[in-house]
């Protein structure tokens, strides 16, 4: 895969299910993130088979190691809603959610979760931890994995590699140390 920022959306496939159809416009969040230089994920809230939030990861232009695109999402759906309960929403995201978004997740009742690739470093759904091994006492969410995975995953992967070299040469523009 090689992708220009500047470049259309790089995935053209039919979705075989609802949960890839939008998985498919969470991924369409997730480029945005791309383009703008931001760690590529992305995320929808779906309530009764219309999306009501859209959002992706805004770290570094906000400079807020919370701005995950799940946030974002779960805030705009609120708005939305009138109503921070989220009941009878989907949300997708493309890659498996961190600790905080999980969390987030229970406090915002959301009945079902659906997400992409996972998250060897920060994911809360078995890759580094898992906050939904055990029964809530309050709240059930059903969850659905590794929808549309290898294109969330080949995303995040061009992400990281443009990244490192775009480093690699940053260093060689580096003078050299004084007195080596
Ligand atoms: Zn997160």
């Amino acid at each position: 895969m090689k992708l220009k920022n500047d470049g259309p959306f790089p995935f053209i496939i039919t979705p075989q299910d609802e949960d890839e159809r939008f998985m498919l416009e969470a991924l369409k969040e997730a480029w945005k993130a791309y383009q703008r230089e931001e760690v590529p994920v992305g995320a929808v809230l779906v309530h009764q088979k219309q999306i009501i939030a859209r959002g992706h990861n805004q770290v570094e232009m906000l400079k807020d190691a919370t701005a995950h695109a799940e946030m974002l999402c779960i805030t705009a759906g609120e708005s939305a809603l009138d109503n921070w309960r989220l009941a009878e929403t989907t949300l997708y995201c493309t890659v498996e959610p961190c600790a905080m978004c999980a969390g987030a997740m229970l406090l915002a009742r959301v009945p079902r979760l659906v997400w992409g690739a996972p998250d060897i470093r920060h994911g809360a759904n078995g890759s580094w931890v898992n906050l939904f091994s055990q029964p809530h006492p309050t709240h059930t969410m059903s969850i659905r994995t590794d929808v549309l995975r290898e294109l969330s995953a080949g995303l995040l992967k061009e992400f990281f590699q443009k990244r490192r070299l775009e480093n690699d040469r940053g260093f060689e523009r580096e003078p050299p140390l004084q007195g080596s």
